[in-house]
């Protein structure tokens, strides 16, 4: 799975959000006002979610957030 990481400021409730582009690859943003214990929990939560294919899944953020 091909995948880049980028740290940038995100509104303060966002830990990490990712974004498949239209080739299929990931783009997963931490958010850089995290210190860096919860900016490791937040790439392997962002991690999980890739690694599940949750992005090939017809199914809203809500319902991925809450398994
Ligand atoms: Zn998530």
């Amino acid at each position: 799975m091909d995948y880049c990481i980028r740290y940038v400021d995100l509104p303060c409730r966002l830990n990490g959000v990712t974004v498949m582009d239209g080739d299929g690859f990931f783009n997963i943003y931490i958010n850089a006002r995290l210190d860096y214990y919860h900016q490791q929990k937040a790439i392997q939560h962002e991690l999980t979610h890739v690694a599940r294919g949750d992005f090939f899944k017809n199914s809203s953020l809500e319902e991925i957030e809450s398994m």
